[in-house]
């Protein structure tokens, strides 16, 4: 009497994925707000930067300029009647970004007056 051998289908294992690491977001004032102008620096992970935020004449909200040392600025404005607005590429793809962000936790913290 002979074995037989019967062939099993292949089942591809489940790759177990590690969950992500949050990333550490937050805001730190390196110079207070004097009433128009102040220096913040924004952390997204490892990344630093610093800005000039610059308060700015608006007909409604709070508007601000944030100018990152070495690089871009940006127009932001809070509590505009459409909600929160700046005017950086990761606003204008998710309707959300660190300028904004940042400035709210400030605003809360009331360390934008
Ligand atoms: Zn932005």
């Amino acid at each position: 009497m002979s074995i037989e051998t019967y062939g099993l289908d292949v089942v591809k294992a489940k790759r177990i994925r590690k969950a992500p690491k949050p990333v550490t977001r937050g805001v730190s004032v390196l110079l207070p707000m004097d009433g128009s102008n102040g220096v913040i620096e924004i952390r997204v992970g490892k990344v630093l930067d610093t800005y000039h935020v610059c308060r700015v004449p608006s007909d409604f909200g709070a508007a601000f300029r944030v100018e990152k040392f070495g690089g871009n600025s940006y127009d932001v404005c809070l509590y505009a009647p459409e909600g929160h607005l700046c005017d950086c590429i990761a606003h204008q793809h998710r309707g959300i970004c660190r300028h904004v962000q940042s400035l709210v936790a400030l605003d809360r913290a009331g360390k934008l007056s």
